[in-house]
């Protein structure tokens, strides 16, 4: 279609009706979806940066590879590091005391069987176990992932992988993509048998959980580490865009620092091995709170090399970045535009955030997908999507979705989610396909 102004086709009243009530608290609604799973969720971006004292990602890095965790970081040895990000648990999940209110704060006590949760005194734990039984089976899987996703930082996480040999039509589910993955026992056996491993366990402060438990733990974190390739092969091959017959360039909207603070250029290696022979991929991060970094460099202007994925990134709200880079052709239009959890549900002013990014996507008809952590989420933007008269395309599980389960912090007794569980896709809007018949039939 002809690229005309976003707003030609509908009026702001219209729009209005989507709007939550609540009152907005942050100007950058595309990034409370975010914030909000952050609050709830964290990650370990979070807890190893912000509660360890650290501005970036290189500093951590530095940190873990350097011979020692200098006092820099106020962190002297692994074990303190560990002491640290698990102190951000330690609460009573009954009485919601924290550890500092205790006459001796080191009488919080663990429940044994998930080593996840914390009490303040027996009691306290005998009349949250009604509760907590239906979740501490789960939980206890949630707090080994939440120690073994340091190995994605350490490097140990993932193990290598090779060119794809079967088609991504065919690879529906993680167990197909596991399956397909050579010597997949030796490289899970070199990542249990790895020096940061041993580390781990000699530092967590907790009793090291089975091998079988922990492999199955180091599979979820091998998930949740190429789930971002992965939904964009997905995307692509939903919506028929072919990477062999030029080069491709999806942007990710609404990105923000989690998806770049911890970026390392190779981290979409992934994609270019899905599609082998593939005329170039490029990846561009946009959002407002996208994090200066290594591979922050500008979007190409000119396409990248061929065969190998191109990570690059831009600091702006889409819409602001559309205008000012695509527009003036500093930046190639998107074949696909992709969205990790963006939390239409939590923004509480749409106007000012995702709503002209949801109208420009719509009317330049560009294929679009979505993730989200949760049903709740996907049913919110549905709605969002269907009162913007948007062509919902799909929407449901999401197959690739992170296997790693992430608690809520604030009140574990809940199921822990996956942060993806969900998606929808969308392209242009309802009354396209009106539009094109008529124009058909005009002619005839
Ligand atoms: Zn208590
Ligand atoms: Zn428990």
């Amino acid at each position: 279609m002809s690229h005309k102004k976003v707003s030609s086709k509908k009026k702001p009243s219209k729009v209005r009706s989507v709007e939550p009530s609540v009152a907005a608290s942050s100007y950058y609604t595309d990034s409370l979806g975010f914030l909000a799973m952050d609050s709830n969720v964290p990650g370990l971006s979070n807890i190893i940066l912000q509660k360890l004292n650290m501005k970036s990602y290189a500093e951590y890095r530095s940190a873990v590879e350097g011979n020692s965790l200098t006092t820099n970081f106020g962190i002297r040895t692994y074990a303190e590091m560990f002491q640290k990000m698990e102190d951000t648990y330690k609460f009573c999940v009954q009485c919601k005391k924290l550890p500092s209110r205790l006459p001796d704060p080191r009488a919080m006590r663990r429940c044994k069987r998930c080593q996840n949760i914390y009490y303040c005194s027996s009691e306290c734990q005998r009349e949250n176990w009604p509760i907590h039984k239906k979740f501490c089976r789960k939980l206890k899987v949630a707090a080994i992932d939440r120690l073994v996703e340091w190995l994605i930082f350490t490097g140990d996480i993932p193990f290598p992988t090779s060119p794809w040999t079967t088609s991504i039509t065919n690879i529906k589910t993680w167990e197909d993509w596991f399956a397909m993955q050579e010597s997949l026992e030796v490289k899970l056996d070199a990542i249990m048998a790895g020096r940061y491993m041993g580390i781990l366990w000699a530092n967590a402060g907790k009793p090291k959980p089975e091998n079988s438990e922990l492999r199955e733990s180091v599979k979820r974190l091998t998930t949740d580490f190429f789930t971002r390739p992965m939904t964009i092969g997905f995307a692509l091959n939903t919506f028929r865009v072919d990477p062999y017959g030029g080069p491709v360039t999806i942007h990710v909207v609404g990105a923000s620092h989690i998806e770049t603070l911890n970026i390392r250029a190779t981290d979409y290696d992934e994609l270019a091995k899905m599609f082998p022979g593939n005329q170039g991929l490029e990846v561009v991060m946009i959002g407002p709170e996208v994090v200066d970094g290594p591979v922050m460099r500008p979007p190409l202007t000119a396409y990248g090399p061929r065969g190998r994925v191109y990570v690059s990134g831009y600091k702006s709200l889409y819409h602001d970045f559309w205008e000012t880079v695509v527009e003036n052709e500093r930046a190639a239009r998107p074949d696909l535009v992709v969205g990790f959890h963006p939390g239409f549900h939590a923004s509480q002013g749409l106007t000012e955030g995702w709503l002209p990014t949801l109208l420009l996507l719509r009317d330049y008809n560009i294929p679009v997908l979505f993730t989200m952590y949760s049903e709740h989420e996907l049913k919110y933007s549905l709605q969002i999507l269907a009162e913007l008269d948007t062509r919902v395309l799909g929407s449901g599980q999401f197959p690739f979705c992170s296997q790693k389960l992430e608690q809520a912090q604030s009140d574990p007794n809940k199921h822990p989610v996956s942060s993806n569980a969900y998606y929808l896709f969308f392209r242009g809007a309802v009354w396209l396909d009106v539009e094109t018949s008529m124009v058909e039939l005009d002619e005839d």
